[in-house]
């Protein structure tokens, strides 16, 4: 079927390009994984002059990308871009342990160039390849991509789905237009009652987030590092036992809620992964269990636009979707060889759409600082401000068209929808290789 804002292929949706400045035109929106195709935008002196369907996230993305531009420096001078392109091949040469961090906010093209920069840098050096995921949602995108647990699109959510659990997330903040596309609003093809009659939505969270307040007799609220034994009380009401928490009541209701379900979906987020840690295989023996009476899917939370495609690229290639070590030809995979403990030990950065300064532990934000960093990104960040080289690049999604994954691992490609002179972070990484 024909989609009626673009071009649908077999891979996803191709947006076509605008005009030319000033007119509306169809857009994707890369200000979160939802990577929603129906935005209608129009742009006028390089910012947002109207803006259809886009959240006030999307909204305040699309603004932000166009202010605060990063420019070509090297050590705080501004430089000609060829001239920081070379000064980054010669610090990445030189350095004997380099990090690659970052790559949720490129398109699966510049990751793909990420991951072969590791691997000639890993031909003679020790190179760490990561993203933020390793410490959030990638251990639980690599049980999916290994098949050890049951996943499913978003469409077939919006189909099927009669319960949705909201566990460690807060959808209404983190993807606005999660539960009004997906999960909870919208009729699909056997929930035409749809939230009214025949959707219930669950949050599981250590506060009354907005995503909890809608779930109102479904909040479930729990002590920090709480899931665990949450897990085990509901594992109990599900094998008809008494629960060991405080509101017994309310606990065997929701095992009673779960047990009519006729198809669920579980969507995990930072505080569940973050709380459980290595108890990982509870959150496994409930699904098993769940599946064993009805049917539950999950789909994690991913935060970033494109960190499923970097998971998914990186697990095409080793078997693992973050924490690579690259070595004498081979790869390596464990905390060992996370962005955490690359941190300690490497002589050089390489940070491409991230801010690690901002976005890491404090400890390991510090380790990086006193390293050399080279900055490939569009915008200016305490990273930008804090690096050695800096090379700004085209926006993703606005400037710089390509392909990325959607949370649900849906292919979404994309044309750049404004003009610019900017390479963008495959062309910046394929110069920084070929010079080396
Ligand atoms: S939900 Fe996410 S992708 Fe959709 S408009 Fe909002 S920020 Fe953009």
């Amino acid at each position: 079927m024909q989609c009626l804002h673009c071009d649908l292929s077999e891979q996803g949706h191709r947006v076509r390009l605008g005009e030319g400045e000033g007119e509306k035109q169809m857009a994707i929106c890369t200000g979160c994984s939802l990577l929603c195709e129906d935005i209608v935008a129009s742009f006028e002196n390089g910012s947002l002059k109207h803006a259809k369907n886009l959240c006030r996230r999307g909204h305040g993305h699309f603004q932000a990308a166009l202010t605060e531009r990063a420019r070509p420096m090297i050590d705080g001078e501004q430089a000609a871009i060829d001239k920081a392109i070379e000064r980054a091949a010669e610090i990445l040469k030189s350095a004997k342990r380099p990090l690659l961090y970052g790559w949720s906010h490129c398109t699966l093209a510049a990751q793909s160039a990420g991951i072969a920069l590791a691997e000639k840098l890993g031909a003679t050096t020790e190179v760490t390849l990561d993203g933020a995921s390793s410490f959030c949602e990638g251990i639980l995108m690599e049980q999916i991509l290994s098949g050890k647990i049951a996943t499913c699109t978003l469409d077939d959510v919006r189909n099927y789905a009669d319960t949705s659990i909201f566990w460690g997330s807060d959808p209404s903040s983190s993807h606005p237009r999660h539960l009004s596309r997906f999960s909870y609003y919208p009729r699909g093809e056997k929930r035409q009652r749809s939230y009214e009659e025949e959707r219930t939505c669950i949050a599981v969270d250590v506060r009354k987030s907005p995503t909890a307040l809608l779930c109102s007799n479904y909040y479930f609220r729990l002590p920090p590092g709480g899931d665990a034994q949450f897990i085990e009380a509901v594992l109990a009401v599900l094998d008809g036992k008494i629960p060991k928490v405080a509101d017994k009541k309310k606990m065997i209701e929701l095992g009673s809620l779960l047990k009519k379900t006729e198809w669920g979906a579980i969507f995990p987020g930072p505080g569940l992964i973050y709380s459980l840690q290595d108890k990982m295989d509870l959150f496994e023996q409930l699904l098993a269990r769940l599946n064993e009476i009805t049917s539950f899917k999950v789909v994690p939370m991913v935060a970033d636009c494109n960190a499923r495609g970097f998971n998914e690229l990186l697990f095409e290639k080793t078997g693992h979707a973050g924490s690579i070590s690259f070595q004498g030809g081979s790869a390596a995979y464990g905390a060992e060889h996370s962005v955490l403990a690359a941190a300690k030990k490497c002589d050089a950065v390489l940070a491409v759409g991230s801010d690690p300064l901002s976005d890491l532990p404090i400890g390991a934000a510090r380790a990086l600082a006193s390293q050399p960093i080279i900055a490939i990104d569009p915008r200016r960040s305490l990273t930008t401000d804090a690096a050695k080289v800096v090379i700004p690049s085209a926006l993703t999604g606005l400037e710089a068209g390509g392909t990325a994954v959607r949370m649900d691992g849906v292919k979404v490609n994309f044309e750049p929808i404004m003009k610019s002179e900017l390479l963008t972070d495959e062309q910046i990484l394929v110069r920084i290789m070929e010079a080396i």
